[in-house]
């Protein structure tokens, strides 16, 4: 797609620290990482978010940030690895090419992911039945 920064990186018009590259998938540094080796994970073909992209092509991208979790914590030695994702500017999307963050931990590394939860309600059983009705 014309103007996203990740199409142009697959295409090589934007340079990346590529990790790998499969025939589906790109895997590259983060610009801006949370901790060091922090990865992205995403198709090389542009789907904007986890609502449009097709589960079979989620299915590959997802195999590809197990590898890629798996490859951070034997190369470089993380202690533990946080996996996110963001759909939409509310939930901090900047980039519209869906994508997969692979965070390596490491010991007293003070990043701070999502607080923990805080949520006051009290309407489980409410949400429940607007889930599975
Ligand atoms: P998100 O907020 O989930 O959309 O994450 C977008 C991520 O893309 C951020 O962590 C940015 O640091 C990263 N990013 C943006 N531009 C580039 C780039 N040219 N190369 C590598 N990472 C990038």
């Amino acid at each position: 797609m014309r103007n996203c920064v990740f199409c142009k990186i697959i295409q090589g018009q934007i340079s990346a620290h590529k990790i790998y590259e499969t025939k589906d998938i790109f895997v590259f540094l983060d610009i801006n990482p949370y901790t060091r080796g922090h990865s992205l994970v995403i198709p090389k073909k542009h789907y904007q978010d986890i609502f449009n992209i097709p589960a079979e092509e989620l299915e590959k991208l997802i195999v590809e940030v197990q590898k890629t979790a798996k490859l951070l914590k034997d190369k470089l030695n993380a202690e533990a690895i946080n996996i996110f994702q963001r759909n939409g500017r509310m939930a901090g999307q900047e980039i519209d090419h869906i994508h997969f963050h692979v965070v390596p931990r490491y010991g007293k590394d003070g990043v701070e992911m999502l607080p923990k939860g805080n949520y006051q309600g009290n309407d489980f059983e409410k949400i429940v039945k607007l889930l599975t009705k």
